[in-house]
């Protein structure tokens, strides 16, 4: 029997929800959440997700803060720009949209951002939290809607069997942890993995993030597998994952598809993170303003 599809566009339209839910919670006491993006460069693509981001934001009432400092801008000013959002209390999430020029040094300036509002979870702070299993890690978006995308499956973490292709900071490494932490038995496969057909024959849970199309195929998943996959690749045939879909369908028993699986949640996931920044700090504040 074909796979259930995991629809990432309906668990991403009921976290929206929650989130504007949330959203007019504050509002109501007196809190705004502030979301602030910068973009840097001249790259479209980087520019059409940005624009994307703070359109999702208005929709759920989150009120963003563009800043646009030019293609030619320096490190010491990137800095500057940070620390000034960072001392902004109408600002409760740092969006540093990458990738950066390469005039830039991205490893320099992600870990300037405030621990507090770095809702995109890349810096060493909250990667080392993440690592930890730590529940005040802000975990960056698309590990965090893999898991939610695995919740509203029902799937069965604990002791499950689970291989994570690719280990980049952004997703492969946090995913892998996750699943860890939720009690999974992890394998981490790469570039370098051998024999990764055999390895994923093995799963139960097999999570795809490498940008390479047919990089899963049906001979590599056993039955009853379930599939997420994260990969986003422009082909002529259109926008494609890394799992080869149609075929793998036909032996997993849920997958997520490409588009409209893991896209969706990690737009949505940046909603949720901002919304539970602005809470986090607005109780410190709180804290604060009663102990005066
Ligand atoms: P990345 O930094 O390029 O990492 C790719 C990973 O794949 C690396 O760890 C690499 O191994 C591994 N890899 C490459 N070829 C492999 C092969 N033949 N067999 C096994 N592993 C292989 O990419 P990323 O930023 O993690 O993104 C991965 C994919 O997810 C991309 O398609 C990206 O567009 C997509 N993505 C989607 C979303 C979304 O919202 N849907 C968000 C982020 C990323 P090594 O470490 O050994 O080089």
């Amino acid at each position: 029997m074909a796979a259930a599809i995991i629809d990432g566009k309906a668990v991403a339209a009921a976290v929206r929800e929650r989130v504007a839910g949330e959203v007019e919670a504050l509002r109501e006491r007196g809190v705004v959440p502030g979301l602030a993006t910068v973009l840097v460069g001249d790259d479209p693509a980087s520019a059409v997700y940005v624009r994307m981001k703070r359109e999702d934001c208005a929709q759920v009432g989150i009120e963003s803060f563009h800043h646009e400092p030019g293609g030619d801008v320096s490190q010491d000013q990137l800095a500057e720009l940070l620390a000034t959002l960072n001392a902004d209390e109408r600002v409760h999430g740092i969006l540093l949209q990458l990738p950066l020029p390469e005039h830039l040094d991205q490893d320099l300036l992600i870990p300037l951002i405030d621990r507090s509002k770095d809702v995109d979870g890349l810096t060493p702070g909250n990667a080392g939290l993440l690592v930890q299993g730590r529940g005040e890690a802000l975990v960056p978006c698309t590990p965090a809607g893999v898991m939610e995308l695995l919740a509203h499956a029902g799937v069965e973490l604990e002791g499950a069997r689970a291989v994570v292709i690719g280990r980049s900071i952004l997703v492969g490494k946090p995913v892998a942890t996750l699943l860890l932490s939720a009690n999974a038995t992890v394998t981490h496969c790469h570039s370098r993995t051998r024999d990764l057909a055999a390895v994923c024959r093995e799963a139960d849970v097999i999570v795809a993030a490498v940008g390479r199309p047919n990089t899963v195929t049906a001979d590599m998943v056993g039955e009853g597998a379930v599939v997420i996959d994260v990969g986003t690749n422009r082909t002529d045939a259109g926008l494609v994952g890394d799992v080869d879909f149609e075929a793998v369908r036909e032996k997993a028993c849920a997958i997520t598809p490409v588009p409209g699986g893991v896209g969706p949640m990690t737009r949505a996931m940046l909603l949720a993170n901002t919304v539970r920044t602005a809470r986090a700090q607005a109780a410190v504040r709180a804290a604060a303003a009663a102990r005066h």
